[in-house]
């Protein structure tokens, strides 16, 4: 008999509703997840959205489908939660180029120097910092704050992107995307010589040359924002490739390029139909933050909460 995969996947959407009632699960997912997970989420959006969702989810299980910091930040927010991360290895390489030890080293470097941290980094990492951003607020937190010098932690694009919309002296880590690095200038060239009426639109984790070369700069939900209100008809993304999923829906008159076949996240797209159902109907993998640990990182997450 032919594998029918329409029918395969249904019945594991079946499923996964019937499991979501059951177990009293909320399901989270970031908008770089697979087309198919995105459909059966609660909520969709970039970390600060989900972040803010997180502190407010009133069912007794979490299910975030996303990469393992984000797990731990609804962990830390919503403390009294069962948070469930679908892939246990669904890690972000970028998260993991920052490490407390490290981190502890930068400051015995710069004493006194606040440390701004991007909420792609651990819970430890965290803990260490003083503050936490994400794309779409790193700019208006920074510019809140009241030195006049940063650690910024750990991506050097997106700190590199802040010392341009700041007057502050922005320190930055070694740390980058493993994803939107990938997106080069001369592929952007080539695609806005392909489409020359296309807005460019990338999100602040690509290079700086990349950077440069935008109509508009902008998160994942200041990417989607934009396209929604924009008069303009045809878009080249520079963000990874799960966002068409949404873009396409909200906009089915608009047309979308991605200029790169490299812009897919291969820890985002881990999480599966399948690996989902064996979440909601195992109870795994609980993601926990031990305290002290969780107390600081939530201190550093919610000082961000109190500002944007
Ligand atoms: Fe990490 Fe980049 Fe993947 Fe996001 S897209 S999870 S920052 S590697």
């Amino acid at each position: 008999m032919k594998f029918n995969e329409t029918a395969y996947k249904d019945n594991l959407v079946d499923q996964i509703k019937k499991l979501k009632k059951e177990t009293d699960a909320y399901i989270l997912a970031h908008n770089y997840q697979r087309d198919e997970i995105q459909a059966v989420a609660d909520l969709i959006g970039d970390s600060l959205e989900l972040s803010r969702a997180a502190v407010k989810v009133r069912n007794k299980v979490i299910v975030f489908c996303g990469v393992h910091f984000m797990a731990e930040c609804a962990a830390i927010l919503n403390p009294t939660k069962t948070v469930l991360l679908p892939v246990k290895e669904a890690g972000c390489p970028l998260a993991d180029m920052a490490t407390p030890e490290k981190l502890r080293d930068m400051k015995k470097k710069y004493p006194g120097v606040p440390v701004v941290c991007y909420v792609n980094s651990s819970a430890a990492v965290k803990a260490e910092s003083d503050i936490c951003v994400t794309s779409a607020n790193a700019v208006k937190v920074v510019n809140a704050m009241k030195e006049k010098r940063i650690i910024f932690i750990p991506d050097k694009n997106l700190g590199t992107y802040v010392s341009q919309h700041t007057d502050k002296e922005v320190i930055l880590w070694e740390g980058f995307c493993a994803t939107h690095i990938n997106l080069t200038e001369e592929e952007v060239v080539k695609m806005k010589k392909l489409h020359p009426g296309a807005k460019f639109l990338a999100h602040p984790e690509c290079r700086k040359e990349v950077l440069a070369l935008t109509d508009h700069i902008a998160s994942t939900s200041g990417i989607l924002r934009y396209v929604k209100e924009s008069p303009e008809k045809e878009f080249i993304i520079g963000t990874e490739s799960g966002i068409l999923y949404r873009l396409k829906q909200m906009n089915p008159d608009k047309k979308f390029y991605l200029p790169s076949q490299h812009l897919t996240c291969a820890n985002m797209k881990l999480t599966t139909l399948g690996w989902l159902t064996r979440s909601l109907k195992n109870m795994q993998y609980k993601v926990t933050v031990k305290e002290p640990i969780a107390a600081k990182a939530r201190r550093t997450l919610e000082r961000m909460l109190e500002i944007v």
